[in-house]
């Protein structure tokens, strides 16, 4: 008898720019999933903090972001150009500019308020509800979804994701440093790994993919041979 294939939750957790969202990308598209970018809405809100004066130099006023949350609806919708969601923030496309070097710089303190947390876990909880996605994030395994059925924690050395997000920059004709970059990632983990609500950790259950040495095919034939033992067991 053939059983229907059920469609699970997939958490993809880690550490900065280790390859997260390539990674997550690749298993959606080859399961037919829906791949959801928890950290565009952190990023979201702090784009909006700093256009509002409510963050800036790697400090967020709590406070004034609490109080400007319900003036914040963050929104996806398909983008045909790349096949995945676009991030749109009260109706504006800003998949570009949450990427900018400001709000990397200032997002990791805005992720350390507490209700900003409360607030997007529940957007994040609502869009993987029905299963058959991939979400990746920091706290995604432990937080959002800790009965997922699947859970992924990478990580690589840090000199490989620095080295890596810089050749993005470089190939996004961005602006590029390479000591900034490692200085932003190694700032990044420290705040998220150390911040008192869900800070990143591996889940106990979690399997840790350790990509520093893997070529994207390479994480995804261990990817496969994961997954089938994992939906095999259930
Ligand atoms: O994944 P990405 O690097 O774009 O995330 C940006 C930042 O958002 C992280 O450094 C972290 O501070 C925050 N974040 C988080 N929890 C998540 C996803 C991202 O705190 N689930």
């Amino acid at each position: 008898m053939t059983r229907k294939k059920r469609k699970i939750i997939i958490t993809v957790d880690g550490y900065s720019s280790c390859g997260k969202s390539t990674f997550a990308k690749a298993i959606a598209r080859e399961l037919g999933y829906i791949y959801i970018d928890s950290g565009a809405m952190y990023r979201a809100v702090t784009l909006f903090a700093l256009r509002r004066g409510l963050a800036g130099n790697g400090i967020a006023d709590e406070a004034g972001i609490l109080n400007a949350l319900p003036e914040i609806t963050i929104t996806f919708r398909p983008d045909s150009e790349t096949g995945f969601s676009a991030t749109y923030l009260n109706g504006e496309k800003v998949e570009r500019e949450i990427r900018d070097r400001e709000v990397s710089d200032n997002v990791s303190p805005v992720s350390t308020i507490a209700g900003v947390r409360a607030r997007l876990v529940e957007l994040q909880r609502s869009l993987g509800a029905g299963g058959g996605v991939v979400m990746d994030g920091r706290d995604i395994g432990t937080v959002v979804f800790p009965a997922a059925r699947l859970k992924i924690f990478m990580t690589a050395r840090p000199e490989v994701r620095a080295q890596r997000r810089y050749l993005e920059l470089v190939s996004k004709g961005l602006p590029a440093d390479f000591d900034a970059v490692m200085k932003n990632i190694s700032e990044r983990d420290r705040i998220d790994s150390s911040r008192e609500v869900s800070p990143l950790r591996q889940a106990d259950d979690a399997v840790v993919l350790d990509n520093s040495d893997m070529t994207p095919e390479e994480q995804m034939v261990w990817f496969r041979e994961l997954y089938k033992k994992r939906i095999n067991e259930s």
